[in-house]
């Protein structure tokens, strides 16, 4: 650690993705002192700006996870937060449809680890009432999914933003957190970047999503036996010339590390097609317009309409992965004092997907964890 002074302050988050900020907001709300210092020049650059916007329903997820609960009950506050602070949404729905007998019968499967989960009005379709309802659409069969829907995250970032800021916290950009040390009372940390500071905190949390590992393996006292290892499976994306061939998001039975290449459309009316999995070393957000070719396979077996040369390299954006390839899911890991044996640190490794969709719930567990 550098040798300048110290300023001590109450909690500092680190990171202002999606996460970051929805802890921020909560800590702030509860009445703390909060500083998000974020290495970017702005909020949400990284994964948070890099996925499908859906508002999952929760529905893929083993019962009990940390995944399926923040989701379900992530979802919920976060409709109803939209709907308070005038964040473009739209509850739309979605199918996951089945293109074979075999695949058929895995929504049934499906189903039933829904409404384990919590997830309300799931209803199985056949092939007729399915493709009445998106007539572009072939199917033997399809699930419904009516609590799932669309968001514009930037602006749901921006609203969490300033309702933090509104209560107080403060966001420093320009500001990569280089390493820390656990300290009596707390935790010390060294930021760098244009304006460096000492920082000494009651309370860290660490949102720093993809790199949330690596820096906690920074943090003196941290035992790193504790710090899981950073795996990083890219998703991506191709856009679709023209408007979307379906209302609804359209989703195949999911494939082994993601959901498989569905079709979701923004709020502007642009579909799109994604994410793959491709499993990387190091951060990379090119796409490989090679890649298309599978999609083209993979979108045809539900829409086989699609024209040869309609889809374009959209974006990647990469899934913070705790796992590697081939392991069973992994789920969402917050690691409080009682995880560790760190007085004042959180961290939160392994937030992807449906990590937007699970962030008010997510801060609200972390504001109760530091409180506690
Ligand atoms: C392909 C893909 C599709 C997805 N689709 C969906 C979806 O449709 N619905 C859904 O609910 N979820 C989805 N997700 C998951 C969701 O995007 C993430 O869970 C969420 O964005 C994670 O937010 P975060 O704040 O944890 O991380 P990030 O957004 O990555 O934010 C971390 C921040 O920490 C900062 N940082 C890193 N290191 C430091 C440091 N040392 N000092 C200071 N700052 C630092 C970074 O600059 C960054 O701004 C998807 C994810 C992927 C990859």
């Amino acid at each position: 650690m550098s040798s300048s002074p110290f300023d001590t302050v109450d909690c500092v988050v680190i990171g202002a993705g999606v996460v970051g900020l929805a802890v921020a907001r909560a800590l702030a709300l509860a009445g703390r002192e909060v500083i998000v210092v974020e290495a970017a020049d702005g909020i949400g650059t990284e994964t948070s700006s890099r996925n499908s916007e859906v508002i999952h329903a929760g529905i893929y997820y083993r019962k009990g996870s940390l995944m399926a609960e923040t989701c379900v009950a992530g979802r919920r506050l976060l409709y109803a937060y939209c709907a308070e602070h005038g964040v473009p949404h739209r509850n739309c729905g979605k199918l996951i449809v089945a293109t074979n007998d075999a695949e058929s019968d895995m929504l049934t499967d499906i189903k039933g680890r829904a409404e384990a989960n919590g997830v309300e009005g799931m209803r199985l379709l056949g092939a007729t009432e399915a493709m009445m309802m998106e007539p572009n659409l072939h199917c033997t069969a399809a699930l419904l999914s009516p609590s799932t829907g669309i968001i514009d995250s930037h602006s749901y970032m921006l609203a969490l933003r300033g309702d933090a800021e509104s209560h107080g916290a403060m966001v420093a950009f320009h500001s990569p957190v280089l390493q820390g040390r656990a300290v009596k009372g707390g935790v010390e940390l060294e930021v760098g970047g244009k304006e460096p500071m000492n920082l000494n905190c009651r309370l860290v949390v660490n949102s720093a999503g993809l790199h949330a590992p690596a820096l906690a393996k920074k943090i003196a006292g941290m035992p790193s036996n504790q710090v899981p290892s950073a795996y990083y499976a890219k998703g991506n994306y191709f856009t679709l010339a023209g408007i979307s061939p379906f209302s609804r998001l359209i989703y195949p039975v999911p494939v082994p590390g993601g959901l498989g290449v569905h079709i979701t459309v923004d709020l502007g009316g642009q579909a799109k097609f994604g994410p793959d999995v491709e499993w990387i070393d190091k951060i990379d957000y090119e796409v490989d317009p090679h890649r298309a070719d599978k999609f083209y396979a993979a979108v045809r077996r539900y829409w086989p309409d699609l024209k040869d040369g309609a889809l374009h390299p959209g974006y990647a954006g990469i899934r913070p992965k705790i796992v590697p390839p081939g392991a069973s899911a992994q789920d969402f890991q917050i690691q409080g004092p009682a995880d560790h044996g760190v007085p004042g640190l959180i961290n939160l490794f392994g937030i992807e997907s449906p990590g937007l969709t699970a962030s008010l719930a997510l801060a609200e567990l972390v504001r109760d964890i530091a409180s506690a």
